[in-house]
């Protein structure tokens, strides 16, 4: 018998209030709750042109439509960079978040790539962004470890999109082997894992190194099964290795986890929002 919402609210409240330092795992859903939402109005609303034209249906499956050229290609993904990456200002939920964790000795490792973590005042040297940014390209072929701010060339393709074509001498190329570009997005073997990816990779097993065996709380945020052994399961192993861990486990979809944890585990299945803002009173 599932606890009731309010005896689960108080026991998270205490569990974050006593525990000595917060790692915060954020993953789609949170992002869905915080209203970044890639299906629905917000897609319709901003992609009418390529909807009609490529019979695109939302922002996560247009996202590997085959293009038949860069000037169509990156017409579509200016647009999604723009709404999704440089559009929106922090969210209220992000924001909360951070009011929840800024006085404590936090850290956040995200599969999410819109900066929100960022924009509501996260320590950007506390902040794993394990699958990249929008705000950045890479080598198509990772050619080379680096990627490459994209906040001006982005913001002409949209501005200079014509019948869903931006023009060509726009087509990002890569400056070492003058191939295509992509945005800085893990979507196959040829993620490029910069120098500012090895140093957030490092300060996050610090963190866990330091935290071994200490009362911290695993704070899981709309994690779900895409890619779960970046933060579920991770987040799952540590608690059951830590008497003084509690996992908490925001997810309206997946909230049951092993069953080994039951005890240590409070999980919650309502409006995400609502919960964090209720954590904070
Ligand atoms: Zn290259």
């Amino acid at each position: 018998m599932t606890e009731m919402f309010q005896e689960r609210l108080e026991k998270g409240k205490s569990a974050i209030n006593q525990a000595d330092f917060i790692l915060l795992g954020g993953g789609a859903g949170l992002s869905a709750a915080a209203g970044i939402k890639y299906s629905g109005p917000r897609f319709t609303e901003n992609f009418g042109p390529f909807i009609k034209k490529y019979g695109l249906t939302d922002m996560y499956s247009a996202g590997f439509y085959p293009f038949k050229t860069e000037e169509e290609r990156w017409a579509y993904w200016s647009k999604h960079i723009s709404i999704n990456r440089y559009e929106p200002d922090a969210t209220p939920l992000y924001k909360d978040l951070f009011k929840l964790v800024r006085d404590r000795d936090y850290f956040v490792i995200t599969t999410n790539v819109e900066s929100q973590f960022m924009k509501a005042g996260f320590s950007p040297d506390k902040l794993f962004e394990v699958q990249g940014n929008y705000g950045e390209l890479q080598c198509t072929k990772g050619c080379h470890q680096k990627s490459y701010p994209n906040e001006s060339i982005i913001k002409e393709m949209v501005n200079k999109t014509v019948d869903c074509k931006i023009q060509s001498d726009l087509v990002p190329k890569c400056p070492v082997c003058g191939g295509k570009m992509d945005p800085h997005l893990r979507i196959n073997q040829y993620f490029v894992q910069d120098e500012n990816w090895y140093e957030m990779n490092q300060a996050y097993n610090e963190f866990l190194q330091k935290t071994k065996g200490k009362k911290i709380i695993y704070m899981e945020l709309g994690i779900g099964f895409n890619t779960p052994g970046i933060v579920r399961y991770p987040f799952e192993r540590m608690t059951y290795e830590n008497d003084h861990a509690t996992l908490i486990r925001l997810n309206k979809d997946n909230p049951d986890g092993i069953e080994e944890n039951k005890d240590k585990t409070i999980a919650f299945t309502e409006d995400m929002q609502e919960v964090v803002t209720k954590f904070m009173r």
